[in-house]
């Protein structure tokens, strides 16, 4: 290849990098207020606020299977991300606004615009690298830095404006800067050359009723806002729509799975059973937007030396910090054991994923039980989340790259929608299991009496976690099997 490189990697991932990390700002930043936003201002009950919540994380990674399939099929994934990105920020300068109906609108937009921008900017990752390209994986981990350092700033600057000084002004700080990353990216994709163009730029042109194609795309995804407000507002109909969606893509994955040779079959079916146990791992995982949101409100002890540190801020920051940190870690601990053929496989990186976040819901089930006046210790809930967090690391990055390395090059940015899908599915189990946390109007102020609602939960999702993580290190050489020649 005759292309510049910065350092070991393509130059062009520091435009990606920058790009979702600014994106990732403002999704995390406007994500951090939503639980106790509807709660503490919009003055919902808890377990209709978890329903929204669940609805909208769902809906939000539900989109990215059709954003992907337009930009395989019609848009390309420049195209996609430019026009996502507008329409996130348009969503977040709705929810800016201080009025009843913008709540609704501004996450059906910002629903709409994250269908057509997330998986395409990670599917254009994957175009910089030749098949078994040795840094594939270290560039993935590169730009899930990215995402994380966007989430970081994002979850501590929006959540504390967003608590401290106003709401709406935190979601529009979100706005901002996803305008910012629309810019970054517009300005420099012509580093890009061809990738990620229209796969056939004459049929976007020619016009249907006398609209060019390009334009019915733009203007019919936008069916998506009203549908998606009124889906909030009957978000029990979630429950049919996600085991059907679900279903339908199973059926589909497997369909085209059978209808290949042995070898690459056995790779879409390695990657199915990765991507349906990630369902569980997001399930358990998105607890950090929602339930402790509230638990680090009402049950950590947020004062360090005399300081009172916003909650908000605090449980959005950690994880996306971790990530930050412990990155390092990973990039140094895969590539040693790499130097000691010791790498694990993709298989045994998830098992342990979910071996570590069990870990890490032990420490907070553990420090509820020593709670002082019903507030656990903040060290305890980092030490927590830095084990919730290597789990992350052993799955997310890996499976993003897992994706674009087992799916056959036609169906990579479906795949990449469907890996997206399977957090839809884990973001509405989220909010289910968050319900089951719920703490009844009378004691939320009440920290002593809050407590046990989480404690016992913690623990539960602490052994499921184990249990999941066992499972899948039993299973893991005969997944590896089916990933036949793929590292
Ligand atoms: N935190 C990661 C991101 O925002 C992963 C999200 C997910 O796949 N659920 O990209």
């Amino acid at each position: 290849m005759s292309e510049k490189t910065i350092g070991k990697q393509p130059r062009q991932l520091y435009l990606l990098f920058f790009t979702e990390m600014w994106e990732r700002f403002s999704f995390y930043g406007m994500k951090a207020l939503l639980i106790a936003y509807m709660v503490t201002e919009l003055k919902f009950d808890e377990p209709k606020s978890y329903g929204i919540l669940g609805a909208y994380s769902a809906l939000v990674y539900t989109v990215p299977m059709l954003g992907g399939m337009l930009a395989d099929r019609f848009l390309g994934y420049r195209r996609a991300i430019i026009y996502g990105g507008i329409l996130m920020t348009i969503g977040h300068l709705v929810l800016a606004l201080p009025q009843e109906w913008s709540f609704f609108s501004g996450m059906a937009f910002i629903i709409c615009g994250n269908g057509f921008f997330k998986p395409n900017i990670s599917s254009l990752v994957g175009t910089l690298y030749e098949e078994n390209d040795p840094r594939r994986d270290s560039g993935f981990s590169l730009f899930y830095m990215g995402i994380n350092i966007g989430a970081a700033l994002g979850g501590l600057l929006c959540g504390y404006v967003g608590q401290q000084i106003n709401w709406h002004y935190g979601f529009g700080l979100a706005g901002i800067f996803m305008f910012l990353g629309l810019i970054v990216f517009a300005w420099g994709q012509k580093s890009l050359g061809q990738r990620g163009l229209a796969p056939d730029k004459e049929a976007l042109q020619r016009k249907t009723l006398g609209i060019p194609n390009e334009y019915l795309i733009y203007g019919g995804s936008l069916i998506i806002v009203p549908v998606v407000v009124a889906l909030f507002n009957r978000h029990e109909v979630m429950d049919y729509m996600m085991a059907i969606l679900g279903g339908i893509a199973i059926v589909y994955v497997l369909w085209e799975a059978f209808r290949m040779e042995r070898a690459g079959r056995n790779k879409l079916i390695a990657a199915l059973f990765m991507i349906i146990f990630s369902i569980l791992f997001w399930a358990f995982y998105e607890q950090n937007a929602g339930s402790l949101n509230l638990f680090a409100m009402r049950n950590v002890d947020m004062n360090v030396m005399g300081a009172s540190l916003p909650a908000l801020a605090v449980n959005n920051f950690l994880p996306p910090g971790w990530v930050v940190v412990l990155s390092f870690f990973f990039a140094w601990l895969w590539t040693w054991l790499a130097k000691r053929n010791a790498e694990p496989s993709t298989p045994v990186k998830f098992g342990w994923s979910f071996v570590l976040m069990a870990a890490g819901f032990l420490i907070f089930y553990l420090a509820c039980q020593n709670a002082t006046a019903g507030l656990i210790n903040l060290f305890a809930f980092a030490m927590g989340y830095m084990f919730i967090i290597a789990g992350e690391l052993c799955l997310s990055p890996i499976g993003l790259s897992m994706v674009t390395k087992l799916s056959p090059l036609r169906m990579v940015a479906v795949m990449m929608g469907i890996w997206f899908f399977a957090s839809a599915g884990g973001e509405f189990l989220a909010g289910k299991i968050g319900k089951l946390m719920s703490v009844p109007e009378a004691v939320q102020n009440n920290a002593v009496a809050s407590l046990p609602y989480y404690a016992t939960m913690l623990k539960k999702i602490a052994i499921a976690s184990a249990g999941a993580g066992i499972f899948i290190l039993l299973l893991s050489p005969l997944v590896k099997k089916w990933m036949g020649d793929t590292k």
